[in-house]
């Protein structure tokens, strides 16, 4: 398939993060897409090719083409659509990317398919169970708002923060031993109840997480993070002048009441 976007690798590097995006356009709610925008943007600044690829409903993912599959968010009637379809089409596909180290980043509604169900009423939807986690659709209230997390990835010297917003009906559970992403620090989370917030690999490669805003234009430290998980490279990518990341960063955390 033809690239979606593609920017070539400044002269004499020959690196290229290749991504692709699992429906980009049934899974995209509140603009997830603009976390593509934002990989794209931070590996132009610094020379790094991009290519990112979409898989639509009936289409065939070749494992060892990306380095870091991502799924945005989806309203209930969209994620129906895509589970049977990603279950049937590319789940081989993502657990081989998966066990060779690809990324697997995943938002909400794309979260939730990562796991092994998401419960609706009376229809049950299958998920490719990269994660030992399930989703059951909830009849009371949504759980909305501003969110901010604790997370310790490896790598990293110590514990950062993640800060977004969230919205859904579900309800995920993860099972014992399966990691959270993060602690939550003010918002819901997984359940409103668990504590916890998303879900992730030990790691940290495949990360599922219920955080919009979008994530990851309001915690570009992640996405380097990421970036740099994705191109299986040792060292951090050179830093750039975030102090307009970091300002979303800081009001995305004072929304959700953290200073
Ligand atoms: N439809 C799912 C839910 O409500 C996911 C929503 C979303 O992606 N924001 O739980």
């Amino acid at each position: 398939p033809e690239p979606l976007l593609q920017t070539p690798p400044a002269p004499g590097t020959g690196r290229t993060l290749r991504v692709c995006a699992l429906y980009p356009d049934l899974m995209n709610i509140y603009a997830d897409r603009g976390n593509l925008l934002l990989l794209q943007r931070r590996c132009a600044w610094r020379g790094i090719g991009f290519e990112l690829t979409g898989a639509g409903l009936g289409d065939a993912v070749d494992p060892d083409a990306h380095d870091l599959f991502y799924m945005g968010g989806g309203q209930d009637r969209d994620q129906a659509l895509c589970a049977q379809d990603l279950v049937d089409t590319k789940r081989e596909a993502i657990h081989a990317a998966a066990a060779r180290g690809a990324v697997v980043l995943a938002v909400c509604g794309g979260y939730q398919l990562l796991g092994h169900s998401y419960e609706l009423g009376d229809d049950l939807l299958p998920g490719v169970g990269l994660l030992d986690l399930k989703t059951v659709r909830h009849d009371g209230k949504r759980l909305i708002g501003n969110v901010a997390i604790e997370v310790e990835l490896p790598g990293l010297d110590g514990p950062r923060v993640v800060a977004g917003f969230e919205n859904h009906g579900g309800r995920t559970h993860l099972a014992d031993g399966q990691p959270a992403l993060g602690r939550v620090l003010k918002g819901h989370g997984n359940t409103g109840e668990s504590g916890t917030e998303g879900a992730m690999s030990p790691t940290g490669t495949v990360i599922g997480t219920y955080i919009h805003g979008p994530l990851l234009p309001k915690n570009a430290w992640l996405a380097d993070w990421l970036t740099q998980r994705a191109l299986g490279l040792e060292e951090p990518l050179a830093p750039l002048d975030d102090a307009m990341e970091s300002a979303a960063h800081a009001s995305a955390k004072a929304a959700a009441g953290l200073s």
